[in-house]
């Protein structure tokens, strides 16, 4: 088998004349029998890298998916396509799975869906042993790390299952997020060696980031959205009852919109979601519920009303824009409330305290995301171990408004951290540079401090926002789990010693507009 048969069915099966990045790679070390791990952007295309190869083995493909609720139409698709695919999940009465075990024993299929809660159960696993398995493609693989942003524990049952299989299939993992660390985890999970992984690189070049600070977000929106009529996007909240007070302004202002979120009746979820692929509506405004292996090529824009609690979440949903390679955005509406909102959920949350730290790191990381002054994409792209130049698209690289030099201000912010010996958040150092009095300030003794009131003439809000500031350049990091202390970074020591200067941008002051022709 060689890749002249690949390209034979890429283009008699599928339609499609060139491989894209990445897949020809792929549908090589497949075909050469060699564990793969395949990291490809949403929309990249990696489907086809396990349909390929399925068409091309002999024996069956099984393909581990999370997505219950697209099983149905991916394997309708590809029977329209001449493929025999079937699937098999919670949906199915007892009855009907064994069927279909039949006649996948009798070799009807090529192709294999299970949602990976078949795996825990033993019963199935032996089911599984009984088929002629060549290979084993898992969909969505960061969700077996528990360093990922979505670690389903019925992913880890996959290690073990595969080594129950007589077949011993080779596996070919799949995802569009993953860090170094989440690769290394899903590569030594399924028994992947490192080489054995291609990775396309993260980057989007047909994405425009854009972060929108200190704007009312329904004024935003609703501008937008008149800007850009009649063209398919995702809005996502971070709550239902968010999602329908939008949903709401949004008809009132005549958009063809519809809401999705898990506490929608199924066939309601249904019929939105369709109307939505179908182009019956413009919008949908949802929660992260939503989205998931939606193969919806002409989504023109992806809008966070409110910052997720993952740069791994936002680049996920925000990839969602833009399959079909044409430009397309990604905005984030940032607000500091809503990064409270996602502390809560973690609060609430019923992860243990080792998960707990790790979530809130992550949304440090994310609040990161929205503060920087660098580029958007390569902020991305190295928290994904990647380097990069500027991308000279997103709102950052565009942002042409003078940049300040703030290094005393930094100065006073670095050292009022230095004095309070790393022990102390945003809030308090804060407090303590513009001189507050209250019982904290008090108790701990803190307005004896040299620092204390060093920037009085500043107001509380805006001294936070430079740390937010400083953090998100480097000066200073955040450490620890819900209650983070700062402390000052090496590249923050070098302000410290007065051996190099803090640029920032600053909102425009208002001029008196000179009238042309004067
Ligand atoms: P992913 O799973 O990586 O997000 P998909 O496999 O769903 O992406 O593919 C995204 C879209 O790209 C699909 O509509 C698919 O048909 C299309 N596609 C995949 N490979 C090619 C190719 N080689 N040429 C053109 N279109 C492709
Ligand atoms: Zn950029």
């Amino acid at each position: 088998m060689d890749l002249a048969a690949a390209q034979q069915v890429l283009k008699t099966t599928f339609g499609y004349d060139e491989f894209r990045p990445g897949q020809k790679a792929v549908i090589e070390q497949v075909l050469a029998g060699e564990n793969t791990l395949a990291i490809m952007p949403t929309g990249g295309g990696k489907s086809l890298c396990y349909q390929i190869p399925a068409l091309l083995f002999s024996g069956l493909t099984v393909v581990v998916s999370p997505l219950i609720s697209l099983m149905k139409d991916q394997v309708d698709a590809l029977n329209d396509n001449g493929i025999a695919a079937t699937f098999i999940n919670s949906s199915l009465s007892n009855q009907a799975i064994n069927e279909r075990l039949q006649e996948l024993r009798a070799g009807d299929y090529t192709l294999l869906y299970v949602a990976p809660e078949r795996l825990d159960s033993d019963y199935f696993i032996r089911a599984l042993g009984q088929l002629p398995i060549d290979l084993l493609a898992i969909d969505e693989a960061h969700c077996i790390s528990q360093w990922g942003h979505d670690f389903r524990p019925s992913y880890l049952a996959l290690s073990t299952a595969i080594e129950q299989l007589p077949t011993h299939p080779q596996v070919l993992a799949l995802t569009a997020t993953a860090t170094e660390q989440v690769a290394q985890d899903i590569c030594q999970r399924l028994s992947i060696d490192p080489k054995g992984e291609v990775n396309t690189g993260f980057a989007r070049d047909n994405l425009n980031l854009t972060v929108v600070k200190d704007q009312d977000t329904d004024r935003y929106i609703l501008d937008y959205l008149k800007v850009n009529h009649g063209e398919a996007g995702i809005i996502y909240a971070s709550t239902r009852k968010e999602v329908m007070r939008l949903t709401t302004l949004l008809q009132k202002h005549h958009v063809k919109v519809a809401p999705y979120h898990a506490g929608l009746d199924d066939d309601v979820r249904r019929k939105n979601q369709e109307d939505f692929l179908f182009d019956r509506v413009d919008v949908m405004v949802a929660t992260n519920a939503f989205g998931m292996g939606i193969d919806k090529s002409n989504v023109r824009f992806v809008i966070h009303a409110q910052v997720p609690g993952t740069l791994e979440a936002y680049y996920q949903e925000a990839g969602r824009a833009g399959r079909d390679g044409l430009p397309s955005e990604a905005i984030l509406i940032f607000r500091p409330a809503d990064t409270q909102l996602q502390h809560f959920f973690i609060d609430e949350s019923e992860m243990d305290d080792e998960h707990k730290h790790r979530a809130y790191h992550k949304l440090q990381v994310m609040t990161q995301y929205a503060n920087t002054q660098g580029c958007l994409q390569q902020f991305i792209l190295k928290y994904f171990g990647e380097a990069s130049e500027p991308c000279g698209r997103c709102s950052n690289c565009t942002d042409d408004r003078e940049a300040q030099d703030i290094t005393t201000d930094a100065q006073k912010v670095l050292s009022c951290v230095v004095r309070l010996h790393s022990r102390f958040g945003k809030g308090v150092v804060a407090q303590v540079l513009t001189g507050a009095n209250n019982q904290r300030i008090r108790e701990s003794n803190l307005s004896t401090l040299s620092t204390y009131g060093l920037m009085s003439n500043q107001r509380q809000k805006s001294v936070s926002e430079l740390i937010d500031f400083l953090t998100a350049a480097g000066y200073l990091q955040a450490v620890g789990g819900q209650y983070p202390t700062l402390s000052v970074t090496q590249m923050g020591v070098t302000i410290l010693k007065g051996k190099g200067q803090v640029y920032r941008k600053t909102a425009r002051t208002v001029q008196q507009s000179v009238p042309e022709n004067s």
